[in-house]
């Protein structure tokens, strides 16, 4: 790949192999950058019989050149972050890390409090399914500006006043709204913070600064996007989101930079389905065939353990994930998974009552009520899993692949056929 900057965004709800997909590309890279999101995120990469699996780190990490970086918008556990750092020295890998001075942290009241309203909010059946790591509570914090950012913990005089004024809202948010008691103390929080900083002092950086040089020096980067277009805050299902902007436009403002800087936009799309967290899925198999592909796709998932749901490619979906992000090229992945089924289905457009929608409805309530209507596409034989060429894959399973691209109008240039590094067919 020629590019020197490439945004690799999950096109569905996450999970989709972006992190193998990262993996695959950054060999001539020097930068991968993640701008969005936190330790909610789960990447398994899988190379000579390594298996790792990151949540806040980028997946760039197995190539020893590279330097990875966290851009001001993601949101920090320290540690969480630590440990991850720890888990890679096993492999032999001390990966070059860059955090941005202004990424917010995540704070052990966030992840009370995350804890505690999720209860709340699964009773009324409006619960996205929180992965329990505080990452709503830190950037609703972030949006009251009363945020602790990863600098603030070089500086006790900030990190004492700030810590004052979020420590009282937590206390009061978890014993009147959530009937539990804090069981950590203020002092506490804050020798562990000062703890934490003097850890991740050698980390801190100016990444937009350090990126926008990188640019003009001729580096190439990659920016990592974490979950899925469905999972953004303003244009995903909402309330059945994350707490982020998950599409390439949040580049800009996740790394400070420019989104017109960058060259090319994978969008990232497993051949089938899966989603974890609440929210209604129109193409979704709650019977043995979803079943047979959980199973398949080992689709639980990385940071919770949590069965993932299952169903069929969605197009209208995936139009949304094309508007968005205007990809250049997309990548298929878990093809594999659907190796030996006798057919395979894709959801063109939805029904509802008499009309025939091509756009998803805002209204969560009519969105319940959209049947999928579907094409079917023959099945195709046996397993095509190491590097290969395209021309040599199933007919039928090129079949299928072409009707994604031209119905999403986007070239396919990568097919993922299983997940280790070398299980990829490059097209074109
Ligand atoms: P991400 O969050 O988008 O990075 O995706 P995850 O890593 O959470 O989930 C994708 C899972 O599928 C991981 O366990 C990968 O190792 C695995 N995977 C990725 N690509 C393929 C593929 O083409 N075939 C198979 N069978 N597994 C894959
Ligand atoms: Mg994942």
């Amino acid at each position: 790949m020629k590019h020197k900057t490439l945004a690799v965004i999950g096109a569905q709800w996450g999970d989709e192999g972006k992190g193998k997909i990262v993996d695959l590309l950054a060999k001539d890279f020097d930068y991968t950058v993640r701008f969005q999101g936190g330790n909610n995120a789960g990447h398994t990469i899988v190379h000579n019989n390594k298996t790792i699996k990151l949540h806040l780190l980028p997946s760039g990490v197995m190539h020893k050149n590279i330097t990875v970086m966290i851009g001001a918008g993601v949101v920090i556990n320290p540690e969480t972050l630590f440990q991850e750092i720890n888990s890679l020295k096993k492999y032999n890998l001390n990966p070059k890390i860059k955090i941005d001075y202004r990424s917010h942290i995540i704070l052990p009241t966030h992840i009370l409090i995350d804890s505690a309203s999720e209860a709340k909010l699964s009773r009324a059946n409006l619960s996205a399914l929180s992965t329990k790591r505080g990452i709503w509570p830190v950037y609703s914090d972030k949006t009251a500006r009363i945020g602790i950012r990863a600098i603030d913990l070089t500086n006790k005089n900030i990190l004492e006043k700030k810590i004052n004024i979020i420590y009282t809202r937590h206390k009061n948010t978890l014993k009147h709204l959530f009937k539990t008691t804090m069981s950590l103390s203020k002092k506490e929080i804050i020798q562990k913070l000062l703890k934490n900083g003097k850890k991740i002092k050698p980390y801190l950086d100016d990444v937009s600064v350090v990126l926008n040089k990188a640019y003009n020096n001729n580096k190439k980067i990659i920016f990592e996007g974490a979950q899925g277009i469905m999972l953004d805050i303003d244009w995903g299902l909402y309330p059945y989101t994350t707490s982020s902007n998950t599409s390439v436009n949040a580049v800009g403002s996740g790394a400070g930079f420019p989104a017109k800087n960058i060259d090319s936009c994978v969008g990232v799309v497993k051949a089938y389905l899966s989603r974890v967290g609440g929210g209604y899925l129109p193409t979704e198999l709650e019977n043995s065939l979803g079943d047979e592909i959980r199973e398949k796709g080992a689709e639980y998932g990385t940071t919770t353990g949590r069965p993932r749901r299952i169903g069929w490619l969605d197009l209208v979906q995936l139009k949304t994930a094309v508007r968005l992000n205007s990809f250049t090229s997309l990548a298929i992945t878990k093809i594999d998974v659907l190796d030996g089924l006798p057919e395979i289905k894709v959801c063109t457009s939805y029904k509802y009552k008499n009309k025939i929608l091509k756009e998803i409805p805002a209204d969560i309530e009519i969105y319940e009520k959209c049947q999928p209507i579907y094409k079917t596409f023959k099945g195709w034989e046996g397993s095509y899993t190491k590097n290969g060429k395209y021309k040599n894959l199933p007919v039928n399973m090129r079949l299928f692949i072409e009707y994604i691209s031209k119905s999403l109008q986007t070239p396919i240039h990568i097919i993922s056929t299983g997940p280790d590094r070398e299980h990829a067919v490059f097209k074109n």
